[in-house]
């Protein structure tokens, strides 16, 4: 039985048929608008509408269960999702309300343990037993997956190493704290820290070509994150002890993460004297989020 993976993203839905006997590549992948401006309503309704596509375009028709990516997560005492930064989300049945729109069971889970999970089974992780998936990005999420398993934990908040607060940092964060990882390492945190200093507006990629030239504002600000970086997977690697870290994300595509200097300003705050932990780039590009959400499925079917 072929699974249906949906990553249900900010801007787009993103939906593949995945065969279990094959499960690092798509018999089929199709992706629609969000369109989050108009409404939760419209957004389940989307999800319908690209399950009905793949359907008729692979030819296989929806299993009994599909696996849905997302970020935020569902509470598992209310029932209701929270930490999306798709707000239309927030605070409602997510899963239920999918479930009903498509006729079928829904697994939902967060769009980063999708990541790390698909990366750990079948990407940069494999053959590796404690592998930790990070979305370094926009925003700063993470999951944890171990023996090819993700741990949710109690509060569905496993992984979540971007609202750990950072030394020294004072930020305000959507999120309603000061100074988290995600105010000082996200992609546009590290823009605003360039613009501060210069006055100027440019994309991480730029500055990281300026840095390469000699700029000194951007040599600093890659300086800056390639330290506080260290300082906060330090933390996570304190508590799990990874095998690998895998690194997504737009932040993550950044060559300087994967260097000497990095894993110099790790060691700095990790508990040990040697650090050997890897740090890998994900190899299943755009393709993670939809196969981690079948194997969401999948998995436990066969
Ligand atoms: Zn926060």
């Amino acid at each position: 039985m072929s699974g249906f993976g949906i990553d249900l993203g900010g801007t787009k839905i993103e939906g593949a048929v995945v065969d279990p006997a094959r499960p690092d590549c798509a018999v089929c992948r199709l992706r629609v608008p969000t369109g989050s401006a108009r409404g939760y309503s419209h957004v389940i309704s989307q999800v319908a509408r690209l399950v009905g596509m793949l359907e008729r375009e692979s030819g296989v028709k929806r299993p009994a269960s599909i696996g849905i990516g997302t970020p935020g997560v569902i509470d598992p005492v209310s029932g209701v999702l929270k930490n999306s930064n798709s707000t239309c989300l927030n605070g409602r049945r997510v899963r239920e309300d999918l479930a009903a729109a498509l006729g079928t069971e829904v697994r939902l889970a967060n769009d980063a343990n999708c990541f790390a999970l698909a990366e750990a089974r079948f990407g940069a992780g494999r053959h590796r037993r404690v592998v930790i998936g990070l979305i370094l990005g926009t925003g700063c999420g993470g999951g944890v997956v171990v023996d090819g398993r993700v741990l949710d934990g109690l509060h569905g908040i496993a992984g979540e190493w971007g609202h750990n607060p950072m030394r020294g940092e004072r930020t305000p964060c959507y999120c309603g704290r000061r100074g988290c990882v995600e105010t000082v390492i996200s992609g546009p945190a590290l823009e605003g820290f360039y613009r501060e200093l210069t006055g100027r507006r440019l994309r991480l990629p730029e500055i990281a070509g300026r840095a390469a030239a000699g700029d000194g504002a951007a040599r600093a600000t890659l300086r800056r994150l390639r330290a506080k970086f260290g300082e906060a997977i330090a933390a996570v690697i304190n508590i799990v002890d990874p095998d690998a870290v895998v690194i997504g994300g737009g932040v993550g595509n950044l060559e300087l993460l994967y260097g000497g200097e990095t894993r110099e300003a790790v060691l700095r705050h990790v508990f040990n004297t040697e650090l050997r932990t890897e740090f890998l780039r994900p190899t299943l590009g755009d393709s993670a989020g939809v196969f981690g959400a079948a194997m969401l499925t999948v998995s436990s079917s066969s």
